[in-house]
């Protein structure tokens, strides 16, 4: 099946008992045994669930992977992996991954003896000087949030094989329908569900996503013993939004290319990160891997903070939120807003400035959307 078809089809089979085209959402927290040792293929939800089931045949799909297991949220998905490893390991990460990602590696997982080196991933070079005899993982995000940086996958693949080390991406800016990470050497895949995937602003959720049969043994013992398992209810949501991932993505892409083309046009804008703009300093790599630029802008004004509060405050289409992917246009402030406990001087030296926005652009009109940009930017 080709990926517009798979989105809509596969791992959906009509439910056996009624023919439902729409998979039911099972809200059984448990399953009757028909005698002893001898069950349906489900005993209790944490393990299993045939709601959930759906979703993680249909993910792992997308991705080009043999296995998918979901999590309540992105970071749950990120956590998961990190049980992976035992304490001494090291792990490589992108300098600019999303603030979740870094707090819990910061803040508690150092607290059992795991070491990180952040490196800009864009340089393949960086990751593979970072290789450390005790090194167990290198975590990819791309493009990165807020920053839009992108890493060459396949440069940064051959290093983890090389140096025998696990290869994660974060994929989440990118959705299945852009860019498959394990096409180009990924061991994992993740996504948080929360944002494209689902679509719809209405679900906490993520993803892991692989080939490897034993790296999906382990993760899912981890899921079941942790038991951060999303409700059979989102994951039908998710079902839901994901029928129209491909439509989506297409829209978010269009739109996204026509604003960062007229805001990095626009005289009251300093710079403007897109991967879709030639300016973009990975556009060859982004072009290569990638089948469009996804809806993320990232963007400096002249005037700093107060231009920066100015414009956010007098936009009323755009919606100044948290998240992001979804088909309302979310404007966002990082340094007060998604990377808020990245302690202010590591935040600067990261080049998350005080005067950065980021864009999560809609999928509304597109005029629409720029009229309500000019109007606030004057
Ligand atoms: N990875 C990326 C790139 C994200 O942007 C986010 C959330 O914004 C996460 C992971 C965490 O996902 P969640 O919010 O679903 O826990």
């Amino acid at each position: 099946m080709k990926f517009d078809t798979k989105v809509v089809r596969s791992g959906i089979e009509p439910d056996p008992s009624t023919g439902a085209i729409v998979p039911p959402i099972y809200q059984s927290a448990t399953y009757v045994l028909d005698e002893v040792g001898k069950d349906k293929g489900y005993d209790y939800t944490r393990a299993s669930n045939p709601t959930r089931e759906v979703l993680e045949n249909n993910l792992a799909a997308l991705d080009n992977g043999k296995y998918g297991i979901c999590f309540s949220s992105g970071m749950a998905a990120v956590d998961s992996v990190m049980k992976l490893f035992n304490s001494g390991d090291h792990v490589i990460c992108s300098d600019d991954v999303y603030g979740g990602v870094s707090r819990l590696y910061n803040n508690l997982l150092v607290n059992y003896d795991l070491t990180f080196t952040y490196v800009n991933s864009s340089d393949p070079k960086a990751v593979e000087n970072a290789i450390q005899k005790n090194t167990k993982l290198i975590w990819i995000e791309t493009p990165t949030n807020p920053l839009l940086k992108v890493t060459d996958l396949k440069k940064v693949g051959e290093i983890a094989k090389k140096f025998g080390v696990l290869y994660g991406v974060d994929s989440t800016f990118s959705t299945p329908a852009l860019l498959r990470p394990l096409d180009f050497g990924a061991d994992i895949t993740m996504h948080s569900t929360t944002k494209y995937l689902s679509g719809h602003n209405q679900i906490i959720g993520g993803v892991l996503i692989t080939n490897d049969e034993g790296l999906n043994e382990k993760i899912k013992f981890i899921q079941k013993t942790v038991g951060a398992v999303p409700s059979p209810f989102d994951c039908w949501l998710t079902l839901l939004g994901i029928k129209t991932l491909s439509l989506r993505m297409a829209r978010h892409c269009e739109n996204a290319q026509f604003i960062a083309e007229y805001l990095e046009s626009h005289s009251k804008v300093e710079r403007v990160t897109y991967p879709g703009l030639l300016s973009h300093p990975q556009h060859d790599i982004a072009k290569d891997q990638m089948s469009g630029y996804s809806g993320m802008i990232s963007m400096e004004l002249k005037g700093g903070i107060p231009a920066g509060i100015s414009l956010m405050n007098n936009l009323e289409l755009c919606s100044l939120a948290e998240s992001l992917g979804a088909v309302e246009t979310m404007i966002t402030h990082p340094a007060t807003m998604t990377h808020a406990d990245v302690p202010k001087g590591e935040r600067l030296a990261r080049g998350l400035t005080d005067g950065l926005v980021r864009l999560s652009v809609g999928i509304e009109d597109k005029e629409d959307i720029m009229k309500d940009l000019d109007k606030a930017l004057k």
